[in-house]
C-alpha cells in the first residue's frame, strides 16, 4: 500500500453547500486515531501501513484532531513514510494556529491545503463558512511560514458573487504567490443545506466563464492547470491526487473515505463492489483525460491489454476531438474540453 487517505469526518458547523460525510467532533478527537487503526486492522491491513509515498488527511476538519491528535497519529505505529513522501493536511482557516502548523511541520507534514473558498466576505457568510476573509489571509500567512508548500481551495459559481467579485477573488489569490490552487465548480449536492432548500445550480454558461477566467488568470501567473480543478507551479502538483487520476490504487480509511484496490472499489459509505476487468481498466485509463499530461491510448492499451481492441476506435474519436478544439495534440483537454469532459469520457467507453 503506497497511497493512503485518512478522512477526519468532523466539523464545528455545516457549510451550506456541503454534501460530505461530517458531524460534530468527538469529545476526545485524538481517540479517532484508534478508530482508524481498528478499521485498518478489521479490513485486513497490517500496521504500520507503508512505507507510504503519499498520505492525505482530508475532511471534515482534520485540524480538530489538534496537536495532540496529530502527534498520536504520527507516533501510533500506524504508518511509515518512504523517503521524500508527500504528507498533506487540509486545514479550515479558523482552525489554523501557529502551534498546530509548527507541530505538523515537525511531524513531517509536507503540504497544507486551506479551504478559503472565496475572498468575498458576503459569499463566505452565505456559505456559512465560519471564517472571515481576514482570518483566511492570516491562516495562509501562518501556514506558509511553517510549511512553504501551502495552497488554497476556491469555489467558482457561488451565489451572489458577481463577475467583478470573482475577478477580485482570483486577483487576491494570485497576489499571494502560492504554489498550488484548486478551483472547484459549485455543484448543489442533494444532501447539502442548499440542496434540501431547492437552490438552483449556477447558470452553466456563467460557471464555465468563471472557471475559464480562473484558468486564464492563474495560468498567466505561472500556475498551470494540471488537472480540471487544480493549478500548480512546476513541481507542486499534488502527488497523492495525481496517483488517483493516473488510475492508481489507494486505500481510504475513515467514515467517508473511498478506496480503490485492485478491482475492488469501495465507496465512502463502506459498500464494496468488484468490477469486471474491462470496466476497471476503462475507469482507470480514462481519468487521464482530466490531466494536462493527456490521455495516451497506446500506453493505456499496453497497461491494460483488455482495452487494446478499442485502439482503432479511440484513435478515430480522439482525432475528431482534437479537430474540434477539445483536446490538444497530446490529448489533454483544452479549456473547452474541460467543460465537456464527461461527454468525452462517455464517448470513449
Ligand atoms: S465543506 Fe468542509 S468544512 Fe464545510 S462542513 Fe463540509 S467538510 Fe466541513
Amino acid at each position: 500500500m503506497r497511497h493512503v487517505y485518512l478522512h477526519m469526518p468532523f466539523c464545528t458547523g455545516r457549510c451550506a453547500y456541503c454534501g460530505f460525510v461530517s458531524g460534530p467532533p468527538p469529545e476526545r478527537p485524538g481517540d479517532y486515531v484508534d478508530v482508524l487503526a481498528r478499521e485498518a486492522a478489521a479490513r485486513g491491513f497490517a500496521l504500520p501501513l507503508g512505507p507510504l509515498e503519499s498520505l492525505y488527511c482530508g475532511g471534515g476538519t482534520p485540524a480538530l484532531l489538534g496537536v495532540a491528535g496529530f502527534r498520536r497519529l504520527a507516533a501510533s505505529g500506524f504508518f511509515t513514510l518512504a523517503p521524500g513522501a508527500e504528507w498533506t493536511v487540509e486545514l479550515h482557516p479558523a482552525a489554523v494556529t501557529r502551534d498546530l502548523v509548527a507541530a505538523l511541520a515537525d511531524l513531517g507534514v509536507t503540504r497544507l491545503s486551506i479551504g478559503v473558498q472565496s475572498f468575498d466576505e458576503a459569499a463566505l457568510a452565505r456559505c456559512r463558512r465560519r471564517h472571515t476573509v481576514r482570518q483566511a489571509l492570516e491562516a495562509i500567512e501562518t501556514a506558509r511560514a511553517a510549511i512553504a508548500d501551502t495552497g488554497i481551495d476556491l469555489i467558482a459559481g457561488l451565489p451572489g458573487v458577481s463577475a467583478a467579485a470573482w475577478t477580485q477573488t482570483l486577483r487576491r489569490a494570485v497576489a499571494l504567490g502560492l504554489p498550488h490552487l484548486s478551483v472547484y465548480a459549485l455543484s448543489i449536492e442533494p444532501e447539502s443545506a442548499w440542496g434540501r432548500a431547492g437552490r438552483a445550480p449556477p447558470d452553466p454558461e456563467r460557471l464555465c466563464d468563471a472557471v475559464a477566467e480562473a484558468a486564464e488568470t492563474l495560468g498567466a501567473a505561472g500556475l498551470a492547470r494540471y488537472e480540471t480543478s487544480n493549478y500548480a507551479r512546476p513541481g507542486f502538483a499534488c502527488r497523492h491526487n495525481l496517483n488517483t487520476w493516473r488510475g492508481g490504487d489507494y486505500l481510504g480509511l475513515g467514515r467517508g473515505a473511498a478506496s480503490r484496490l485492485g478491482r475492488t472499489r469501495r465507496a465512502g459509505d463502506g459498500t464494496e463492489e468488484t468490477l469486471a476487468e474491462e470496466e476497471d481498466a476503462l475507469e482507470r485509463a480514462l481519468t487521464a483525460l482530466r490531466l494536462a499530461e493527456g490521455f495516451d491510448p497506446e500506453a493505456a492499451a499496453r497497461r491494460f491489454p483488455v482495452l487494446a481492441p478499442r485502439l482503432p476506435r479511440w484513435r478515430r474519436l480522439l482525432a475528431g476531438f482534437r479537430a474540434e478544439g477539445l483536446l490538444t495534440a497530446a490529448n489533454a483537454p483544452t479549456t473547452r474540453g474541460h467543460e465537456v469532459l464527461d461527454a468525452l469520457a462517455r464517448a470513449l467507453l
